[in-house]
């Protein structure tokens, strides 16, 4: 599902925006990994560990452990050139050569916030771009991550629904983020992490894009990838129904629900997915799910916008469908709540709760004995903050003219006219 950090933008890059910036953040294609234009050989940053190893057997010739001093190479030390693999043969790097590349998506602009977020432009292709934020805290790293060029779902508070849907993000352009980040940040999965976190909470439904989504998942979890434990990574859904269960049989990942209103009427009229998949299926899902193999929780996202969904009756509507589930699940805490204060874009008729309404509705969950947290919000001086949905993020608009700046100062100014 949704969110905050990546927002897209329909662009026009009529040169190489990635030319260098004198003084200033853009970072060049060449250092992201090269140009994104689709090419015919087989990206690597489209292949899990499976996927890798069946490529060496069967198109190279080779044995599949290769497959594994490549990742290492790609995902542990961001080497992206066949050449510099220096525990490859020749023959091999030949091969490589002739038959696949390592390109990852391009970093169009690089923003970093006084608090330590930092947010990332990466384009996709040569008509749109997409965000990602790493937000550190005290004891970890979390990396918000975009899923869809756009979406289709259509909620109500979020400004990418204004967008439309676009397009699915490839399986490279899912990791291509994570890697971008962990590269920049030196990350060193084995020693020095810095990404502890990945949330799919950036732009798009990931349910909808279920096998890049997936594949891109099973690469952040793997060992020979960027070695997260499944509860580090996170997948928010609007709440499909169908591939909540898909997803329990392939994936451990932990999951995150956008409900917003624990009643039909009111949630349909925010998340129209819900017409299809009401709550009670919705939440039927998310039992099978949590208990389908040892979870300890789902968390449930609820943006809190005045006089919407912010009033104690909705608080006790919410406290009692989080009861239910928890013993629904006889596991205790199966469910947590997270707040998140609605930040409003141009546009929306939606707005903040006041903090008293916030403080108020948090406390009538606790007294309900249901684990309650509020997300605040970082990086607010580059409009960056995680988990908002959508409406933490700028408009388009605000968004292009913004890259039309930052073009601007690298002296490519008519490039996004
Ligand atoms: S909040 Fe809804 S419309 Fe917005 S990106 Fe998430 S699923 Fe799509």
């Amino acid at each position: 599902m949704s969110t905050p950090s990546g927002n897209a933008i329909d662009i026009t890059l009529a040169t190489d925006p990635a030319g260098p910036v004198e003084g200033g953040e853009a970072v060049s294609a060449a250092k992201a990994g090269g140009n994104p234009a689709a090419g015919s050989k087989k990206n690597i940053f489209d292949l899990d560990r499976v996927s890798l190893e069946d490529f060496f057997e069967q198109v190279l010739g080779e044995k599949r452990y290769r497959a594994h001093q490549v990742m290492k190479w790609i995902h542990h030390r961001y080497v992206t050139d066949f050449d510099q693999m220096t525990d490859l043969g020749k023959a091999l790097r030949a091969k490589l050569h002739e038959h696949a590349e390592v390109r990852a998506p391009m970093v169009i602009h690089e923003k970093p916030s006084a608090d330590g977020t930092i947010k990332w432009l990466i384009g996709m292709d040569p008509k749109n771009a997409i965000e990602a934020v790493f937000i550190p805290e005290k004891n970890r790293g979390t990396l918000c991550v975009s899923s869809q060029v756009g979406c289709a779902l259509n909620c109500q508070f979020c400004s990418t629904a204004t967008q439309g849907f676009n397009r699915n993000l490839t399986t490279a352009e899912v990791i291509g983020q994570v890697w971008i980040a962990a590269r920049q940040l030196g990350n060193l999965p084995h020693q020095q992490r810095r990404l502890t976190n990945v949330v799919m909470m950036g732009m798009g439904e990931p349910l909808m894009n279920f096998d890049n989504v997936v594949r891109a998942m099973s690469i952040m979890r793997d060992d020979l990838g960027y070695g997260l434990a499944n509860k580090r990574v996170t997948l928010s859904t609007a709440g499909m129904v169908p591939m909540i269960d898909k997803l329990g049989q392939v994936s451990d990942v932990s999951l995150a629900v956008s409900l917003h209103a624990a009643n039909d009427e009111l949630r349909t009229e925010l998340v129209p997915l819900n017409k299809k998949y009401p709550i009670e299926e919705l939440m039927a899902a998310c039992q099978r799910y949590v208990t389908r193999k040892p979870r300890s929780s789902i968390t449930f996202e609820y943006t809190l916008m005045k006089g919407v969904n912010d009033q104690p009756v909705h608080a006790r509507q919410l406290a009692r469908l989080m009861r239910q589930f928890d013993n629904a699940t006889q596991m205790k805490d199966a469910a947590k709540v997270n707040l998140i204060p609605f930040n409003p874009f141009p546009g929306t008729r939606f707005e903040r709760s006041a903090e008293e309404d916030i403080r108020a509705f948090q406390k009538l969950l606790q007294e309900a004995r249901v684990l309650t947290t509020v997300r605040r919000t970082r990086g607010d001086d580059i409009d960056a903050a995680c988990g908002q949905l959508k409406g933490q993020v700028m408009d388009r608009t605000r968004r292009q003219a913004e890259f039309r700046k930052t073009l601007e100062a690298a002296g490519a100014g008519d490039a996004a006219a």
